[in-house]
């Protein structure tokens, strides 16, 4: 564990440099191992990285290990999928401790939660004509992964469901579809006090992808703060400049550290790793607070 200090906070606002505190393993839907994301995090020349599985913290440890191979900054992170006033909302962890029991008893329910999920699509896809579809997803995903429905979309798209994953989700998975099923999960409250009390600060997950307007945005941004979250993302992946400046000016105007990262599953044409930036000037990184703090 080590602290950041002023040379590493110029560092990361260097222009040029690149840092991503959004990303994903197949210890959920990534593609990639937690090795692997790190080496091809490196290779692209991130110097800081967090890996923010959804539901789980199961790839920190060896994505922390091989950062350390590798040479760059780790942050253990999470997405944890939550509910607020009936939609599902994504809160991020950085610097959390995944041995802390509070955190570690959210997962637990979330893990069982996305299990019994992932069951209930498995059942409604195979009374779509796919046999054994959640065994398949599965073992495709890896006995211990955090099933979502990015691996149903794998395994439907591994057997030709439909000739893009796209299709495949939008055919099936999507809200309306044939085997969606309405998830549970905790409450946005919930999850960002069990990321805080696990040393951890909650970092409002894409602001832009949940279609609100800026009335229920601002009406979310206000709930999240009163639960104790401290961040919000300003910059993703497939962004507009125009939104990426109107969440910057939200996150000075709430008082929230500015937070940013691709959302990394594996390589594609859209997405890549480290490529979110923000304008350090015009925001309050959240490598300035005071609980950030590197694995490596
Ligand atoms: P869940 O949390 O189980 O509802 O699954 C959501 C996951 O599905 C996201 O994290 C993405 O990885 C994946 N996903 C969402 N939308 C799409 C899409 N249009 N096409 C393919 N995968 C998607
Ligand atoms: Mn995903
Ligand atoms: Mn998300
Ligand atoms: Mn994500």
């Amino acid at each position: 564990m080590m602290t950041i200090n002023e040379e590493l906070r110029r560092t990361f606002e260097m222009p040029g440099i690149r840092v991503d505190l959004h990303t994903h393993s197949n210890a959920s839907d990534g593609k990639m191992s937690p090795e692997e994301l790190v080496r091809h995090a490196a290779d692209s020349g991130v110097v800081l990285l967090a890996l923010t599985d959804h539901d789980t913290c199961a790839g920190n440890a060896g994505a922390a290990a091989a950062a350390a191979t590798a040479g760059i900054h780790f942050v253990a992170g999470i997405e944890v999928s939550t509910l607020w006033r009936g939609r599902e909302i994504h809160v991020v962890g950085l610097c959390v401790d995944e041995k802390h029991p509070a955190l570690k008893e959210l997962l637990a329910e979330q893990r069982r939660l996305r299990d019994e999920r992932a069951r209930a699509i498995g059942e409604k896809l195979e009374s779509c004509g796919f046999v054994n579809a959640y065994e398949e997803t599965r073992r495709m995903a890896g006995n211990n992964a955090s099933i979502t429905r990015g691996n149903y979309t794998d395994y439907l798209f591994s057997i030709g469901a439909a000739d893009t994953p796209g299709k495949c989700f939008a055919s099936y998975l999507a809200e309306g579809r044939k085997a969606y099923v309405k998830p549970k999960w905790c409450t946005m409250e919930d999850a960002v006090r069990s990321v805080r009390l696990s040393g951890g600060i909650a970092v409002l997950a894409h602001p832009r992808c949940y279609d609100l307007n800026n009335k229920w945005l601002r009406m979310l941004i206000t709930d999240f703060r009163e639960a104790g979250g401290e961040a919000m993302e300003v910059s993703g992946s497939m962004q507009s400049p125009a939104d990426r400046d109107f969440l910057q000016v939200l996150s000075r105007e709430y008082a929230l550290f500015a937070s940013f990262g691709s959302d990394f599953h594996r390589e594609c044409k859209y997405i890549s790793i480290g490529g979110c930036r923000i304008d350090a000037g015009a925001v309050n990184p959240v490598w300035n607070h005071e609980k950030f703090r590197l694995e490596v």
